[in-house]
């Protein structure tokens, strides 16, 4: 019978043993960023409406088409994260992390919710893994986070990982250089409709990394942004750069990446993946010295990244990561019904020394029992029977070689310690 309810469109579960490889991307993440001196933060799922509309900007296209906004019953209107920064940096003014003159560096993992039309790699429910260094302008930080976002990926065995930077300047330098955008389109531009002028006037930015044929066709020879920075942009890119080669971080400078989000400031860096197809990104960051006293704080600069979950996950899958698997080591077995309650000691004994083991719970046959065993996909199979019982030993069975032998359960808890 074909289930009445299914996961939302463009949502989905996360099963064993694909599991797996979002726990292992998980802990690798955590561990990576604590040798930096991140500290996780987490924030709720939703948020006021309006945090979202004052930091990604009105005309961004995260907030005319695709936010979660729904009003509750105090008639505020509220909306699911549609990303992870806005929320940080509210919690970050809220509880005063950002004590005068320190650098805060934070770090969370969060479902984003997005109004898309799903497809490979882009989803209505994703998630994302992201830093926030708060409080420093310096070009050292920037360099930090996106050495870490490249380490993240050779960490987690992708292969061919590469930043690509740019520098989109500041709001001023944006403006003009938006204007020399939208002249040198013209021709293309007038032939538009008049939501697709609109679209191209308010962010002229965005056809610069647009998928779309003609749009690309419309931009070849376009100005570049990197001939239009003011000084202090220029140097502090050019900073960046000679950091991220000391450290040995391949990179190379791409005029085309802009960002989606308007509250982006001089460097933005994107970490692509072929594989991904159309969604090709793993990753978008940047410097955003403006945001904080977006939304209501102090002139504060800040640098962070977000890194989509299910993306990594794709490319990981792709290139056939190996990862440690989830599983469950051994199906305790009890022969005869004399034997069940030192099942039930012997399997507390095991746990307590850090094995995970499962047992029987329905009072099933002897082959049943060992059905069960071959279906929990544990290796191990540890049978005691009465027979068992009177030598004080167990019979453990090697369910893929179909092997067995008689150990002590002293024996039996240090072989299978061992193999943990
Ligand atoms: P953004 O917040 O748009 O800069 O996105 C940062 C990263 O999050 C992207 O590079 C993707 O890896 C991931 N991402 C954003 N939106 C989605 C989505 N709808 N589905 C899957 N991943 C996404």
């Amino acid at each position: 019978m074909a289930p009445r309810f299914k996961a939302p469109r463009g949502t989905h579960d996360a099963i064993s043993p694909d599991v797996s490889r979002w726990q292992h991307l998980e802990r690798t993440f955590a561990e990576l960023v604590r040798l930096y001196g991140y500290r996780e933060v987490r924030t709720p799922l939703f948020e006021e409406t309006d945090l979202f509309v004052r930091s990604s900007g009105e005309t961004s296209e995260v907030v005319t088409k695709q936010m979660y906004t729904f009003t509750d019953k105090g008639d505020r209107s509220m909306t699911l994260k549609p990303e992870g920064t806005a929320p940080v940096v509210r919690a970050y003014l809220e509880h005063s992390l950002g004590q005068q003159g320190h650098v805060t560096r934070l770090w969370y993992l969060t479902p984003i919710y997005r109004y898309e039309r799903p497809q490979k790699g882009r989803y209505r429910e994703s998630h994302q893994v992201g830093l926030e260094l708060i409080g420093s302008g310096s070009p050292a930080a920037d360099a930090e986070v996106i050495e870490i976002t490249v380490r993240f990926y050779e960490r987690l065995g992708i292969t061919d990982v590469r930043a690509l930077l740019n520098c989109i300047g500041r709001a001023e330098t944006r403006k003009r250089f938006g204007e020399a955008v939208l002249s040198h389109v013209a021709g293309w531009l007038k032939d538009q409709d008049s939501a697709g002028q609109e679209r191209a006037r308010k962010n002229p930015l965005r056809l610069l990394d647009s998928k779309d044929d003609e749009i690309k066709e419309a931009v070849v020879g376009a100005p570049s942004i990197l001939d239009h920075l003011e000084d202090s942009s220029r140097e502090h890119f050019e900073a960046v750069q000679e950091l991220l080669a000391d450290a040995n971080v391949d990179f190379s400078v791409r005029p085309e990446i802009v960002r989606g989000l308007d509250y982006y400031t001089d460097t933005v860096f994107e970490v692509q993946s072929e594989g991904l197809g159309a969604q090709n990104a793993l990753c978008g960051g940047g410097r955003y010295d403006d945001l904080v006293k977006g939304i209501g704080g102090p002139d504060t600069p800040a640098v962070g990244v977000a890194m989509g979950v299910e993306r990594a996950l794709i490319v990981m899958e792709d290139q056939r990561v190996q990862v440690p698997q989830v599983r469950t080591q051994a199906f305790l077995v009890a022969a005869t019904d004399g034997a069940k309650d030192a099942v039930a000691k012997l399997a507390r004994d095991m746990r307590a020394a850090g094995i995970s083991v499962m047992t029987d719970l329905e009072e099933r046959s002897l082959r049943n029992q060992m059905k069960q065993a071959d279906r929990s996909l544990a290796p191990h199979a540890v049978i005691l029977g009465d027979e068992e019982l009177e030598a004080g030993t167990v019979t453990l069975r090697d369910l893929q070689e179909g092997t067995q032998k008689q150990v002590s359960q002293e024996e039996l808890i240090a072989i299978l310690v061992k193999q943990g």
